[in-house]
């Protein structure tokens, strides 16, 4: 494989862009946290203000997350979308989530404020209900039945038409996130330091600042990726798609539907490395859910045939049929949040690997990046399943 652009590209540099707080400032100048607001409406009143607390934050979150809309591509006046916006599972429910479920509940990584809090930063995986696991208001409930109709059924040819769509859910997912996130942080950086003495606003906006440029670089670069599947979905053409499915031999007690820029490989091979600014990172979707009694992954992306996300799924084939399953896991506790985990298998594992589990979901932040050994971290034993077909397309 050809040497990723990224990996001899600059990288981008937070350091050189950081905010500047003054204490005093013009009452008329601009506000120093670039609101746009003069100084007299912004940070000179902000101590001044009733603070807002950690859990009324996270109840802003969850409402920026069910603030809905219709992904699908706007077409005039064809096919126009219905009233409702639906709350889209992205892994199917019946026959896929509900497989790994006991008393209709899986286990979910995302962890709510008051865990974190109770657990000095180191949440266990906690319940979660069918209805609102994988869920997100991302289509019109036209659009998410008709759209996804052909994996949705009873059964599935692992051809491109299915690939295509399981990977278009999840970029539609992902870029909603990360759209929902953006607005987040926006009305955090007008919320989140009220009522505080100068130095905390000028570190609170500092974070805020750093982490919204992080998130906005995530949200320019999905919504390139959502635009060219939009195109194809568009065109009814799967030119510049490619995809690679693995079937196991039983269902994996995980299921998971994200996207993500790949930076290594399950060898440990460094792909691409993040945080560019002018070279376009090769995305890749992955989902796996339960089907008639097996679990498939289905790995698709838009993109060069012989990039960094052909050499991710490419890596799955050097490594044992019966250890794919823990190499797949790992990868998906590494990459995504929207993992759903059955909690009997959970609570089952050895401490070291739920440790080793729940530290992967923490890597790829401000604070701690992600290494190579996390992929190739066979020691774990996660899953008895093997593989037993792989698809390449
Ligand atoms: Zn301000
Ligand atoms: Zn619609």
């Amino acid at each position: 494989m050809v040497r990723h652009q990224s990996l001899v590209a600059p990288r981008i540099s937070l350091t050189h862009r950081r905010l500047n707080p003054l204490e005093k400032m013009g009452r008329n100048e601009r506000c120093w946290c670039l609101s746009g607001k003069k100084f007299k409406h912004c940070h000179l009143i902000r101590e001044t203000l009733e603070p807002i607390n950690a859990f009324e934050q996270e109840q802003r979150m969850f409402a920026e997350l069910r603030e809905g809309y219709c992904s699908l591509p706007k077409t005039d006046g064809e096919n126009p979308c219905s009233s409702t916006i639906t709350k889209a599972h992205t892994i199917q429910k019946r026959g896929g989530l509900d497989t790994i479920a006991e008393s209709n509940h899986v286990l979910t990584v995302k962890p709510l404020m008051k865990d974190l809090i109770q657990s000095s930063g180191n949440p266990k995986p906690r319940k979660i209900g069918l209805n609102n696991a994988s869920v997100f208001p991302g289509f019109c409930s036209k659009h998410d039945s008709e759209t996804f109709k052909p994996i949705e059924g009873k059964s599935l040819n692992l051809d491109t038409q299915s690939a295509f769509l399981f990977s278009y859910r999840a970029v539609a997912y992902e870029r909603f996130s990360k759209e929902a996130e953006g607005r987040f942080i926006a009305i955090m950086k007008e919320v989140a330091d009220r009522g505080q003495p100068f130095w905390k606003q000028a570190a609170m906006q500092s974070l805020l600042y750093d982490v919204s440029f992080g998130v906005d670089l995530g949200k320019r670069e999905i919504n390139r990726v959502k635009e060219s599947f939009d195109r194809l979905l568009l065109d009814d053409s799967y030119e510049g798609f490619h995809y690679f499915a693995i079937r196991f031999d039983q269902v994996l007690p995980v299921v998971a539907c994200c996207a993500f820029q790949p930076e290594f490989d399950l060898t440990g091979v460094r792909l691409q490395q993040l945080g560019q600014d002018k070279v376009e990172l090769d995305n890749i979707t992955i989902t796996v859910t339960p089907f008639e009694g097996n679990t498939i992954a289905v790995l698709g992306w838009i993109g060069p045939e012989n990039g960094p996300a052909r050499s991710l799924s490419n890596s799955f084939l050097s490594i044992e049929k019966a250890r794919i399953a823990d190499a797949l896991i790992r990868l998906l506790f590494i990459h995504s949040d929207n993992i759903f985990l059955n909690p009997t298998w959970w609570d089952d594992l050895p401490e070291r690997n739920k440790v080793a589990l729940s530290n992967m979901t923490r890597s790829g932040t401000l604070a701690r990046e992600r290494t190579a050994s996390e992929y190739t971290n066979t020691s774990l034993q996660l899953s008895s399943a093997a593989a037993i077909e792989t698809v390449t397309g």
